[in-house]
């Protein structure tokens, strides 16, 4: 954005915190990519002002929002329209102005699956381990079922956690699956090569040198290991899936892509693999001047 004047138009996100997001460097290099007269902007939202802060970004004419945590659930009540998938999966980070509010979208799970097509790495068909039960593993479970995996194992370290999660998948979609176990258990995982994803909070910065599983056995099943976290680059989990001769991958394009789809919804504009590509860059280089 080189400058803001009278008809630039706003794009924002709402959370608490949004002070360390990589969001506004997404979406103000594709207005750049584009051409477009548009600013992208991080809005601190108090707990109790999210309503406010919905009704209020309409009234101002923003063309867009992302949403954050803590409000990506909560923030269902505030839209006008929601999107099935994400009706399902329960979370919105994507509200897209209509008229009269704003309609909500999920563009973290097609965002992770358009990241793993950039990698070339398949859903369907395959034998998946997903570690984790929490907002981020259950919109990923969601997207596998949905995408035809074969079979999901959901690990996670509260077994009813991970029941609760398999039954409504299972049930939302009339499959049968998404298989619960608890984490602890995975020496019982039938002997096969796996797509491991690891979905917990585990081995995220400061915590570096944890991993949900140690066990370098466990990481003999699997053939390719995807984590969503992004700090540190590379992870204990992917470490260990290295160690062990399977390929990895770290959550960057994840996050990348939800950007990337949240702004075709805004815009109606498409972006190339090349242009993301280069938003992917500038995102690993902000993240090493923040180390
Ligand atoms: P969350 O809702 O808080 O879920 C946390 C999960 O981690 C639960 O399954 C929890 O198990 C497990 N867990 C936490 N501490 C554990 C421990 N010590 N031992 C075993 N299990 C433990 O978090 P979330 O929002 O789903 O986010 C999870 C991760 O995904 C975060 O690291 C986040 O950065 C990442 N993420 C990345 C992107 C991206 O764009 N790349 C987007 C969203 C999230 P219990 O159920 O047993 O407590």
């Amino acid at each position: 954005m080189e400058f803001v004047n009278g008809k630039t138009r706003t794009c924002g996100l709402i959370g608490n915190p949004v002070e360390h997001t990589l969001s506004p460097l997404i979406h103000n290099t594709l207005s750049g990519f584009t051409g477009l007269n548009q600013i992208y902007v991080p809005l601190h939202v108090e707990t109790g002002f999210l309503e406010d802060a919905v009704k209020g970004a309409y009234a101002l004419n923003f063309l867009g929002m992302n949403v954050t945590v803590p409000y990506k659930s909560d923030v269902i009540s505030y839209v006008k329209e929601i999107d099935p998938v994400a009706k399902n999966i329960g979370a919105v980070n994507t509200l897209v102005r209509m008229d009269g509010g704003y309609k909500g979208y999920n563009t973290d799970m097609l965002g992770l699956f358009r990241g793993m097509q950039s990698e070339g790495i398949n859903i369907e068909g395959e034998e998946i381990i997903l570690i984790g039960a929490g907002g981020a593993a259950r919109a990923v479970a969601f997207l596998c079922a949905m995408k035809g995996a074969k079979q999901v194992y959901l690990m996670n370290r509260t077994l009813e956690k991970a029941e609760l999660v398999a039954n409504e998948i299972n049930e939302a979609l009339h499959l049968s699956c998404v298989v619960p176990m608890k984490l602890e258990d995975y020496g019982l995982l039938p002997d096969k090569k796996y797509l491991a994803i690891q979905g917990t909070s585990i081995g995220l910065h400061p915590n570096v040198e944890a991993a949900p599983i140690m066990d370098p056995q466990f990481y003999e099943k699997v053939h390719t290991g995807y984590d969503l976290i992004y700090n540190p680059e590379k992870t204990k989990f992917m470490q260990l899936v290295e160690d062990a001769g399977g390929k990895s991958y770290n959550g960057l394009k994840m996050l990348l892509y939800q950007g990337v789809i949240a702004f075709e919804l805004f815009t109606g504009k498409s972006i190339s693999e090349e242009q993301a590509n280069k938003v992917h860059d500038k995102m690993m280089k902000a993240m090493k001047q923040h180390e």
